[in-house]
C-alpha cells in the first residue's frame, strides 16, 4: 500500500518523507531524488536541488559513505586543495556558500604561467598586476564544510552520512522505481538517482554503462610548501618535466599547494625520503636546466624574432617562479592519476554527475569544474523538467543534461589529454611543434581568451 505525502509538517524533514509500507512488514522511504555520494559534487547538487525554487516540492536524499567532516578552522593547511574556475566561483556564490569561503580562506590566482623545461616557450593567461581572478584556491575540506553549511538551510534536502550504499536495484523495462541498500540492511527507494559516487561509481557500474578508462601510470604528488620568501603570492606556476608537470598553487603569501606529476616510482621515492631531500628535489625541478636540442633552441629563436617582427611578440614583466624553503611536516601525500570517461551519463532512473561521470588528468585544474559544470546544468534540466509539467526522470529532459554535458566535457576533455600526450615526450619533432604551439599562444590574445573561455 502506498500513502502518498502522508505527513506534510514543515518543520520536520522526517515526516515529509512518503513512506512505503510493504507487506513483509520492513519500512523503506521514498524520495524524489537520492543523490549517492556527498563529496564536492554530490554536496553541491544538494545543495543546488535544494535552492532551485522549481524543485521546492521535490524531496532529496544525500547518502554519503564517510562520516560528517566538520571544518574545525585548523591553523594548518590541508595538503588536498583544488583550483575552481570563476564559473564554479559563481556557482558558490549563487548557493550562498562563497561566504563561507570568504570567512575563513582561500587564494586568488590572477596569472597562470606555464613553461617547458625543454624549451624556452612559456605561456601566461591572466595578468598578476590586474584585479581579475583567473581561478580561486580552496581547500577541499573548506570547499565542502561551506556546501554542507548551506545544504542545512535546504528545507527538503535530508543528509545521511556513514551510510554506504551496497546494492543499486535500476528500474527494468516496466518499473520505474530506484531500489538502494545501504549496508546497514536500510532501504530507500527514489524516483531518480544522481551518481555523484566518484570515479569507481557503482551506479556507473549499475547501469552497465560503457566506460573508457586508462591509467596515466603516473601519481600525483601533493603537500604544503613554505616559501623561501614572502611575497605578493598570486601566480600559478606549472613547468612541464619530461616525467610530468610540477605545479604551485599559491595559498597565502609564504605558503603555496604542490601537485607534483611524476612516475610511481618517482613517487614512491619522493614521499620516502627525508623532507630536506623532497625540497631540495623539488627546487631542481622547478629551477634547474634541462639540456634542450639545437634545433629546438634555434627554431624557437627565429620564431620569436618572427613574432616580434609582426608586433605578436609581448615584452612582459619576467616573473619567476618561487624557491621552496621547506614543507609543512608529514604533508606528503601521493594519489594515482587516471582518464576515464562514460560514454552514457543517464538511463532510466539515473544519472552520472562529477568524477562517476568523467576523470581527467590535474594539469589543468579542471577535474571537480567539469563536475560543478554538470551540477549546474543538470539542476536546470530537472527543473525545466517538473516547471514543464513532466516527471523529475523523463528521459527525455535526462538526454538534454546528457547532450550538453557530453559536447563541453568531452572538448574539454581532449583538450587535457592532446596536452598531456604533447608534454609526455622528449622527442625533439614533439618538442620542437608544442614550443612553437606555446609561444603562438602566448602572442595571440585571441587564442589564449578562447582557452580561458574553455576551461571557465
Ligand atoms: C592530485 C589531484 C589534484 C587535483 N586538482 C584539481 C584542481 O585543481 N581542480 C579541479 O577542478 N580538480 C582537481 N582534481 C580533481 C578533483 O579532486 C575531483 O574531480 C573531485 O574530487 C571529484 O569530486 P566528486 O565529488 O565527483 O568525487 P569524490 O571526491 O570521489 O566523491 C565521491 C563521494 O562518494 C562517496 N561514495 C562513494 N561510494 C559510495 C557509496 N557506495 N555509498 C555512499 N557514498 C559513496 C565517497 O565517500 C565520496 O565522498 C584533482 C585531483 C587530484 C587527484
Amino acid at each position: 500500500m502506498l500513502i502518498k505525502n502522508l505527513f506534510k509538517s514543515k518543520n520536520s524533514k522526517l515526516l515529509q518523507v512518503t513512506f512505503r509500507f510493504y507487506s513483509k512488514g520492513t519500512v523503506s522511504k521514498h524520495y524524489d531524488v537520492v543523490i549517492a555520494g556527498g563529496g564536492m559534487v554530490g554536496t553541491s547538487l544538494a545543495c543546488t536541488l535544494g535552492k532551485n525554487t522549481k524543485l521546492r516540492e521535490k524531496r532529496v536524499l544525500l547518502l554519503e559513505a564517510c562520516p560528517n567532516k566538520a571544518w574545525g578552522n585548523p591553523e594548518k593547511y590541508s595538503n588536498r586543495v583544488v583550483s575552481i574556475n570563476p564559473s564554479s566561483q559563481k556557482l558558490f556564490s549563487d548557493l550562498g556558500a562563497w561566504k563561507f569561503i570568504e570567512k575563513h580562506r582561500f587564494a586568488p590566482v590572477k596569472q597562470l604561467q606555464v613553461w617547458d623545461a625543454l624549451s624556452d616557450a612559456s605561456v601566461t593567461f591572466g595578468n598578476a598586476e590586474s584585479q581579475e581572478i583567473v581561478s580561486y584556491i580552496v581547500e577541499n575540506d573548506l570547499l565542502l564544510a561551506a556546501l554542507t553549511e548551506e545544504v542545512k538551510n535546504c528545507d527538503n534536502v535530508n543528509v545521511l552520512y556513514n551510510a554506504k550504499v551496497t546494492k543499486y536495484g535500476l528500474p527494468d523495462y516496466e518499473g520505474n522505481i530506484v531500489n538502494i541498500t545501504l549496508d546497514n540492511g536500510d532501504e530507500y527507494t527514489c524516483d531518480l538517482l544522481l551518481g555523484c559516487d566518484g570515479v569507481n561509481s557503482s551506479v556507473r557500474k549499475s547501469m552497465q554503462a560503457d566506460y573508457v578508462s586508462w591509467s596515466y601510470n603516473q601519481m600525483g604528488v601533493v603537500a604544503t610548501l613554505k616559501l623561501k620568501e614572502c611575497m605578493k603570492n598570486e601566480i600559478a606556476w606549472q613547468r612541464f618535466l619530461p616525467n610530468g608537470p610540477v605545479a604551485l598553487l599559491p595559498l597565502t603569501d609564504e605558503l603555496s599547494s604542490l601537485v607534483w606529476s611524476t612516475s610511481p616510482e618517482e613517487a614512491r621515492r619522493l614521499l620516502s625520503v627525508t623532507e630536506e631531500e623532497f625540497v631540495e628535489a623539488l627546487n631542481k625541478a622547478i629551477w634547474s636546466k634541462y639540456s634542450s636540442s639545437i634545433i629546438v633552441q634555434q627554431a624557437t629563436s627565429i620564431f620569436d624574432t618572427f613574432l616580434r617582427v609582426l608586433n605578436c611578440s609581448k615584452s612582459e614583466k619576467n616573473n619567476v617562479p618561487p624557491t621552496v624553503k621547506s614543507i609543512e611536516p608529514n604533508s606528503r601525500a601521493a594519489f594515482p592519476l587516471g582518464f576515464g570517461h562514460s560514454s552514457q551519463y543517464i538511463g532510466k532512473g539515473v544519472a552520472l554527475v562529477g568524477d562517476a561521470a568523467h576523470r581527467v588528468h590535474p594539469l589543468a585544474g579542471q577535474g571537480v569544474n567539469l563536475g560543478f559544470g554538470d551540477v549546474a546544468c543538470l539542476s536546470n534540466t530537472l527543473g525545466e523538467a517538473v516547471y514543464d509539467g513532466s516527471t523529475i526522470n523523463d528521459l527525455s529532459y535526462l538526454r538534454n543534461y546528457e547532450k550538453d554535458r557530453q559536447r563541453h566535457n568531452i572538448v574539454t576533455m581532449a583538450g587535457i589529454e592532446g596536452l598531456h600526450r604533447l608534454y609526455n615526450t622528449d622527442l625533439t619533432p614533439i618538442v620542437l611543434l608544442r614550443s612553437l604551439g606555446l609561444q603562438a599562444t602566448q602572442a595571440l590574445e585571441p587564442l589564449k581568451r578562447a582557452i580561458v573561455s574553455q576551461a571557465s
